[in-house]
């Protein structure tokens, strides 16, 4: 799948539009989500243009992924969720349910998020 520049995490990228902004360097940003899913939901992004995890993990390089792993941590603590605790997750393709085509994470946390399912 090739990655379409018009997506709406590419628009925040390029400031087209708004976003609520938790965390910013020159490879990585971050926003809460426009639809919380639990009281801490926050989108962590890579500024370069990958469709999904699975672009990400290919192509990406050393540098990138190392900055994105530890900006996501760094943005966790910053939020106050280290202690208790949060997930992390992001949805890949059709059947994981990815509904923007541009690489993201999301990390939920601010109350107890009960047992994963699938
Ligand atoms: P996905 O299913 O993993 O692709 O989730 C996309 C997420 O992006 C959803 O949780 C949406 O609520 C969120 N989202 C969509 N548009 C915006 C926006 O403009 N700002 C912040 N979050 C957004």
């Amino acid at each position: 799948m090739s990655y379409d520049p018009s997506n709406v995490f590419a628009r925040i990228l390029r400031g087209e539009i708004p976003c609520k902004k938790v965390y910013e360097d020159a490879h990585v940003l971050a926003f809460h989500d426009i639809n919380p899913q639990t009281p801490t939901h926050i989108l962590v992004i890579p500024k370069g243009a990958y469709v999904s995890f699975d672009d990400f993990s290919a192509k990406a390089s050393a540098e990138e992924i190392a900055a994105f792993v530890r900006a996501a941590g760094q943005i966790a603590r910053d939020a106050g969720l280290d202690q208790p605790g949060y997930r992390v997750l992001s949805n890949m393709g059709r059947d994981g349910h990815q509904e923007v085509p541009h690489f993201h994470l999301h990390i939920f946390g601010g109350r107890p998020l009960g047992r994963m399912v699938p």
